[in-house]
């Protein structure tokens, strides 16, 4: 399902259950922010100055968020 941020298309959702943390785990699952090629260490943001806060690594980790939001311009750095 797509999510809209701010009037934008910024990323696709994913249920967190048991298996997608599971897989997450064994196969090294790679798809925050701080990831990614388009991250700015300098700024903690996005080089694209897309709205972040949703694909940061602290919101996968974080066991009170339900979902994860990916980002569709994630590339891994
Ligand atoms: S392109 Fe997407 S995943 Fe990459 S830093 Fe920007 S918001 Fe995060």
């Amino acid at each position: 399902m797509p999510v809209q941020m701010r009037g934008r298309c910024a990323g696709m959702l994913q249920r967190k259950n048991e298996i997608f943390l599971s897989e997450s785990r064994n196969f090294h699952f790679a798809g925050s922010c701080e990831l990614c090629a388009h991250h700015d260490p300098g700024r903690r943001a996005c080089s694209f100055f897309w709205p972040d806060e949703a694909h940061r690594g602290e919101r996968v980790l974080d066991p009170d968020q339900e979902e994860i939001s990916f980002c569709k311009d994630f590339e891994l750095n």
